[in-house]
């Protein structure tokens, strides 16, 4: 990353606070040589659920004010810049298919912050399926008599990771974890899982050996198979350099790099 400014939003931000912070932040760089003059577009990772076709927020999790929000449109006005919307997860996801280059065929991303979200990389490109709602890896139930989550069913993972987390057993939590990324290995048949979010970021250690153990012994994969997990090297910039890439993306491409 070349450059970075960082802005703090209240917890339930509205779409004037968001694009208030973009502008501050645009000029703030924009002041770094001739930049400005020189940017392709901007990339906003955005909580979901959103339609990434339409450029709309539906109803971002734990924020009031964001319902049906045009948010692509309205950034590109106020900014005066092409603008690329998309799930925080996705391009969080696209960032490491930047990083890996073209090898990077199948894989996830499990972002652990205020919720559980999965980005997927499939078969050499972003998933985001039928209505652009792919990822909602957190409302996936691992326990059918566990806690109400705020999706209306019982026993999301997200829920049950946030009690095992909340109550300090930061050991379980990430067994749980470790239980939906076996599951989603399960279905998808995945080469690569890469663990990111601020609250997993806190015990990265605690979750690579969960996870990796989990993937060694519950997916009893046959010696053919094999799955590469690690923590994203990328760190809390993951989104936001996600973000940037994929306006890259959109005018050159995934770069043909060689796998590191
Ligand atoms: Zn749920």
């Amino acid at each position: 990353m070349h450059h970075s400014t960082v802005s703090p939003l209240p917890s339930d931000f509205t779409p004037e606070q968001l694009l208030g912070a973009l502008s501050v932040g645009i000029d703030t760089m924009a002041g770094i040589g001739d930049l400005r003059t020189r940017l392709t577009g901007l990339g906003i990772g955005m909580i979901g659920p959103l339609d990434h076709a339409n450029g709309l927020v539906r109803d971002a999790h734990g924020l009031r004010h964001w319902h049906d929000v045009p948010l692509r449109e309205l950034a590109e006005k106020h900014l005066g810049l092409p603008v690329h919307l998309d799930k925080d997860v996705t391009a969080g996801i696209t960032a490491e298919a930047w990083r890996h280059g073209a090898t990077f065929g199948d894989a996830a991303l499990i972002m652990v912050e205020s919720g559980i979200g999965g980005g997927f990389w499939l078969g050499g490109t972003a998933h985001r399926g039928a209505h652009t709602n792919a990822g909602e890896f957190g409302h996936t139930v691992v326990d059918l008599t566990g806690p109400l989550c705020v999706c209306g069913r019982h026993g999301c993972l997200e829920i049950v990771h946030r009690h095992a987390a909340e109550a300090g057993d930061i050991a379980l939590a990430a067994r749980v974890l470790a239980v939906g990324v076996v599951n989603l290995l399960q279905t998808l048949d995945l080469a690569h899982v890469v663990l990111a979010g601020a609250d997993l970021l806190r015990h990265p250690q605690t979750y690579l050996a969960a996870v990796t153990e989990a993937v060694q012994a519950d997916a009893r994969r046959a010696d053919w198979l094999s799955t590469r997990v690690a923590v994203s090297s990328l760190g809390a910039d993951v989104i936001a350099a996600g973000a940037a890439m994929q306006v890259l993306d959109q005018h050159y491409g995934i770069p043909e790099l060689a796998p590191i």
